[in-house]
């Protein structure tokens, strides 16, 4: 029905540095974070030790370790670098380190098995490997590896700033890669994104014009501009959401709360003890603060704003959370991996009362709308590039704007399961199931979930004579695959439905799935 559109971001575009100018993402954060005033703050704070390092204590670390990086271990600008580890204080040092002398940051999933991470590394190419103790032994063995906290890390971070400091500036590009991220993207198995610095530069610089916005409607409506933000991130730093937000806290001088592992009630415990303002989170860490007594029990009075993002919020939640608390903004806010972070987002009290939308188009940004019925349907080559020739980003999900240019996201068209956020590409369970003797054939969908909002399930059709039960299939792909991963839900049936072309008809699936309901 629709004719393809364009729409125009209506947001004041920001203050870019030329893109001509050789510039890191943490040169551009560290030259913010110089201009604003300096902060007698906390840069990173350990939720639950409740350990804290100073912003002059955080950049003297990202130097040392910087030059570390460079002397001791010859990273050079264009090295890929693995970080695995949960969200612990070394981590964003470790970024910044990297980053800022042009090599590559890699952040993994610490909870991946190591036939993931073989699959990573055949992408990424990584010339070393930081990870955390627990992790290091599920790495491929050709990968050097450094443990973070080991002999050798600490050798590494507190290397001599005058014998052994990385050049004041590398000869990096913004137009080259600062990290690689990974996503399945619209199709088939995982796929590594690169991310420049200038994506990165352009997003910080985006959040610094909002905080500006926020603070000029402050001042017109006579009152005083919010504080730097006390940021918990309950969301993992190797996710786009978390890598940004941390790079947005450090090059506006706030404060990151980290968490290692999502814990609800860790989360509201930290809440009250960091004095947070600000909480990204998943959408069911929303449903969980509205359905949950203890959200209401625990002190939140300072929590002015929690942004959702990463998978669909349901306008209801949205309203009974509004109903709930209603002095914390809810932003909301899309984005993918392969976009670098948020595309659109709400600005401000007035825009977050738009329940449903996940606001407006980000400056600088241009959002084309296409008909899927007449979009790449038959080619599949198209389909399967996921930046079209003339440079647009497919994101597979089905959208459209309003007059006033709110975005909705209305469906996901694309092969995704979103599992509390994280992503489940449904081919790599197909392809495990499909390796079992006693599974003819299979295929994986999203099936709606109220607390994690899509639950992987696998519809099996089992060989002739085997009698493979549900229990069966969920251990088989558990043994194979990360927790976030494992299949949830599983029915039997005779044939799996495919279109003239052998691709599984995953929307008959699903309302295959919703009709049969409880009996699953
Ligand atoms: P990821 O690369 O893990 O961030 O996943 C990106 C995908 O998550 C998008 O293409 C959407 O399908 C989904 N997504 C992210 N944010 C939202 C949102 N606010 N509403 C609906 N879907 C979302």
């Amino acid at each position: 029905c629709a004719a393809t559109r364009i729409f125009h971001s209506t947001r004041a575009p920001g203050d870019l540095p030329p893109e001509s100018l050789p510039m890191t993402a943490a040169a551009y954060a560290f030259s913010l974070l110089s201009s604003s005033t300096l902060p007698g703050r906390p840069a990173l704070v350990d939720a639950a030790t409740g350990i804290a390092i100073s912003y002059p204590s955080f950049l003297a670390a990202v130097r040392s370790l910087a030059g570390g990086l460079w002397c001791s271990l010859g990273l050079r600008p264009g090295d890929v670098a693995l970080v695995v580890a949960p969200s612990r204080l070394e981590v964003p040092v470790l970024d910044f380190a990297l980053m800022s002398i042009g090599a590559v940051v890699s952040p993994a999933n610490p909870v991946s098995t190591p036939e993931e991470y073989a699959h990573q590394v055949a992408l990424s190419r990584p010339v070393v490997a930081f990870a955390a103790p627990e992790v290091a032994a599920k790495l491929p063995g050709h990968v050097r590896c450094v443990v973070i906290g080991s002999d050798e890390y600490g050798r590494l971070a507190a290397s001599d700033g005058r014998r052994a400091a990385a050049p004041a500036a590398v000869a990096v590009k913004q137009s080259d890669t600062a990290a690689v991220l990974y996503s399945s993207g619209t199709t088939g198995r995982v796929k590594a994104v690169a991310i420049t610095h200038r994506n990165l530069i352009a997003l910080m610089s985006l959040h610094a014009d909002n905080r500006e916005k926020v603070a000029r409607e402050a001042a017109e409506a006579g009152e005083e501009p919010p504080p730097p933000a006390v940021t918990l991130l309950p969301i993992p730093l190797f996710h786009v959401f978390g890598f940004m937000m941390v790079l947005r806290s450090v090059s506006m001088g706030e404060t990151s709360v980290l968490m290692e592992r999502f814990d609800f009630i860790a989360a509201l415990r930290a809440i009250e003890r960091y004095r947070v303002t600000l909480l990204p989170a998943a959408p069911p860490v929303l449903v969980a603060m509205v359905k949950y007594e203890e959200a209401r029990r625990r002190d939140l009075s300072s929590l002015l704003v929690i942004g959702i993002g990463g998978a669909p919020l349901g306008r209801e939640v949205a309203e009974q959370f509004a109903s709930v608390f209603p002095n914390v903004e809810l932003v909301q806010g899309y984005g993918l991996t392969e976009s670098s972070g948020a595309v659109a987002a709400t600005v401000g009290p007035e825009e977050s009362k738009a329940y449903g939308s996940v606001g407006k188009l980000g400056s600088h940004l241009q959002a084309k709308i296409v008909d899927p019925s007449t979009g790449y349907v038959g080619d599949d080559e198209a389909t399967a590039a996921t930046v079209d020739s003339e440079g647009w980003l497919k994101t597979g999900d089905l959208c459209y704007f309003n007059e006033d240019g709110f975005l909705y996201i209305v469906d996901r068209l694309k092969e995704l399961i979103k599992y509390k956020g994280y992503q489940v590409p449904p081919a790599e369970l197909e392809h495990i199931l499909q390796s079992h003797p006693g599974i003819a054939d299979a295929a994986v969908i999203p099936y709606p979930d109220e607390e994690a909002g899509e639950l992987p399930m696998a519809f099996i059709v089992r060989q002739p004579g085997s009698n493979i039960t549900k229990e069966q299939v969920m251990d088989y792909v558990a043994k194979q695959v990360a927790p976030y991963k494992k299949v949830r839900r599983v029915a039997f049936v005779t044939a799996i439905p495919k279109s003239p072309a052998g691709k599984i008809l995953r929307r008959e699936l699903v309302q295959q799935a919703l009709s049969m309901g409880c009996r699953v």
